[in-house]
């Protein structure tokens, strides 16, 4: 069997070796057809079969609505924070948008040429600490929507309630938080998420739509990026990628194995206390986040001496932990912690961290 180091990078990510195994598995032959997945029509039978069934699972998974439509795009999380005003708006002119860091912040960015975002609550005076409170919300009646992020992928940063909006749809980027806990999808007009954190490899953008925000695109979106001409295709007005959708299918079996998202969130939730739990126990490691709103999927952590991060980032990796490096943005390090790595990969991670500080800290 192949050497699997344990890999913490924060996009594209790990995915399950079950998964991997298997994949490698039908590569040259597909379910006895003798051909690759990848070498089929997406008009074909056997692969439409396919590609609804990874949808149905993922409908069975987070338990979605029948008046929600799924959609596997392409374009990843970026495309989408310019479509999604582009789909939205219809004729209104506004919606309000949470800042919480770089991703969100890019999602005001991104709207700009279409409408005006407001802003409804922003945390960058407490340097992306925490997040706004609910009473903290400056929400518009008239507002087309609200936009927010529930897990800032760089700043490992995450909200622990879900905003609520009254009557105004609530847009969710999900990228990488998708999958990892049950959550509630009536509480949402739109979820949006790229898949390289949780669903599967980079290519496909998965959204989720309630049906009655279809049908306001404006003139100038293009076909392959209008929600009700892909929901009316199936997601197949033009060629989808297909080996993404395959392999985000085989994920979406392999997290039905695993117990659903039930089970996934416990398992994450241990895999997070523990790691936090040896940062705050220790001298030498700080996580700056205020505790309700700790990340489960993204730990940020400095070390008491910024001059040790390449010695740390060089030994982690001969001993097998991969991608701990921050982003070039925030410095510091990061474990990344989908739903792919294992709580073991998290004790693996935990006792390097003690070895490193005893060797290198009084
Ligand atoms: C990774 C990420 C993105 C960007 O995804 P792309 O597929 O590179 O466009 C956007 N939002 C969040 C929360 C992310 O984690």
């Amino acid at each position: 069997m192949a050497l699997r180091h344990y890999n913490f990078c924060a996009g594209p990510a790990a995915l399950p070796t079950d998964v991997l195994e298997r994949a490698q598995v039908e590569m040259l032959d597909w379910q006895g057809r003798g051909l690759s997945v990848m070498e089929i029509s997406h008009r074909h039978p056997d692969y439409i079969a396919m590609a609804q069934a990874a949808e149905s699972k993922l409908r069975q998974l987070m338990g979605i609505p029948d008046n929600y439509k799924v959609l596997f795009l392409q374009g990843g999380a970026t495309a989408q924070f310019a479509l999604l005003p582009m789909n939205l708006l219809g004729h209104k002119t506004h919606a309000d948008y949470i800042d919480t860091g770089i991703w969100s912040a890019k999602a005001i960015a991104a709207m700009a040429p279409y409408g005006v975002a407001t802003e409804a609550a922003s945390s960058a005076e407490v340097g992306y600490q925490c997040v706004p409170s609910q009473a903290q919300l400056k929400l518009n009646e008239d507002a087309a929507y609200v936009h927010y992020c529930p897990n800032e992928t760089i700043g490992g940063l995450a909200f622990d309630y879900v905003p609520d909006t009254g009557s105004v749809p609530l847009i969710a980027d999900m990228s990488s938080t998708i999958l990892s806990e049950p959550i509630d999808v009536t509480q949402f007009g739109l979820i949006y998420a790229g898949a390289q954190k949780n669903i599967g490899p980079a290519g496909i953008t998965l959204v989720i739509v309630r049906e009655d925000l279809l049908g306001k695109a404006q003139a100038i979106t293009p076909n392959p990026f209008n929600y009700a001409l892909q929901a009316a295709n199936e997601s197949m007005l033009n060629t989808p990628p297909t080996y993404g959708w395959y392999l985000a299918g085989l994920v979406f079996d392999w997290l039905q194995q695993q117990g659903g998202l039930e089970a996934m969130a416990e398992i994450n939730t241990a895999k997070a206390n523990c790691l936090y739990q040896a940062i705050d126990e220790s001298q030498f490691y700080a996580n700056q986040i205020a505790t309700a709103n700790r990340s489960k999927m993204n730990v940020t952590f400095t070390l008491a001496d910024d001059a040790l991060n390449a010695e740390f980032l060089q030994q982690a990796q001969a001993n097998g932990l991969l991608n701990l490096k921050g982003h070039r943005s925030v410095g510091g390090m990061r474990a990344s912690i989908y739903n792919a790595v294992p709580i073991a990969g998290v004790h693996a991670l935990v006792a390097f961290m003690k070895d490193f500080e005893k060797q290198h800290w009084a």
